[in-house]
C-alpha cells in the first residue's frame, strides 16, 4: 500500500513528531521532519511536500505567520495541529490559508482522514474534475445536475439556499469550511445576522436529513469554527 506521498511534519515536540511519523509511515507515506519553523520553510521550498502537518506553537516562528509565508509562494495543503482550545486560533489559521486542523490530542483515524481529504481535494483541483455529477456519503446521494438529494429511498426537499449550502460542503467534503467562507459564497455579503441565518438554514437541513440534534451523520458541526461534510473513508 505504498502511495509515496511526501508529508512534511513541522513540530518541535519530539513525541508528537514520532507519533505522527509512525502513523504516516505505517500507512505508506514518506515523511520529512522539521523541528523549527525556519527549517520547515526551507524544506517546503526544497522538497515540495504534498502536504504539510504544522504545529501552531513553534519555538521560532508563530504558526500562523508560517502559513502566510508558505501561502505567498506555494499551494501545498496545510493541516494544522492545534493544542489550543481557542476556536479563534483555528479560524485564524484557516483564514490564513490552512486547509484543515486537528486538535491535540487526536486519534490515528482522525489524522489519516484529514490527510486523505486534503490530498484528494488538491488532486481534484489539479485535475480539475469538471464533470463530477454525483456525490455520496452513507445513504445520502446528491445529484448535481438535477439538484436532487436523496437519503435512502426518500427525496429530501430543500430550499434553493439550503441546497446551495449542502452542495458547497460536498464539493470540499472532508474539509471544514468556516462560517465566513460559507456565508461569503452563499450570500456574497455578510452582516451581524449572517451566522444566525446560516445556523437556521443548517438546523433545517439537518431536520430534513432526519438527523437528531447533536447527531453528525452527514454534516459535522465544528463548534465555533464551521461545518464539514463527512466522507466515508
Ligand atoms: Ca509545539
Amino acid at each position: 500500500m505504498s502511495n509515496r506521498y511526501k508529508i512534511l511534519i513541522i513540530e518541535d515536540e519530539l513525541n508528537i513528531c514520532n507519533f505522527v511519523k509512525t502513523i504516516l509511515e505505517t500507512n505508506g507515506y514518506q515523511v520529512l521532519i522539521a523541528n523549527t519553523g525556519s527549517v520547515g520553510i526551507t524544506m517546503c521550498l526544497s522538497h515540495r511536500p504534498d502536504t504539510i502537518i504544522l504545529d501552531l506553537g513553534l519555538p521560532d516562528i508563530d504558526g500562523n505567520d508560517l502559513i502566510k509565508k508558505v501561502r505567498e509562494r506555494l499551494n501545498i495543503p496545510i493541516i494544522v495541529l492545534s493544542a489550543r482550545s481557542n476556536e479563534s486560533d483555528k479560524v485564524t489559521a484557516l483564514d490564513y490559508g490552512a486547509n484543515d486542523y486537528v486538535t491535540k490530542p487526536f486519534g490515528t483515524e482522525e489524522l489519516l482522514a484529514r490527510v486523505r481529504a486534503v490530498l484528494r481535494n488538491s488532486r481534484q483541483n489539479y485535475i480539475g474534475e469538471p464533470h463530477k455529477t454525483k456525490f455520496c456519503t452513507g445513504d445520502m446521494i446528491i445529484d448535481y445536475e438535477s439538484r436532487r438529494i436523496t437519503v435512502g429511498e426518500n427525496e429530501v426537499k430543500l430550499t434553493h439556499t439550503e441546497y446551495d449550502i449542502v452542495e458547497l460542503l460536498s464539493l470540499q467534503a472532508g474539509r471544514v469550511l468556516t462560517y465566513s467562507e460559507i456565508i461569503k459564497k452563499i450570500w456574497e455579503y455578510s452582516d451581524s445576522g449572517s451566522i444566525k441565518k446560516l445556523q437556521v438554514n443548517m438546523a433545517n437541513i439537518r431536520k430534513k436529513f432526519g438527523e437528531k440534534p447533536g447527531e453528525n451523520k452527514y454534516i459535522s458541526n465544528e463548534l465555533g469554527v464551521g461545518y464539514r461534510m463527512n466522507t466515508e473513508n
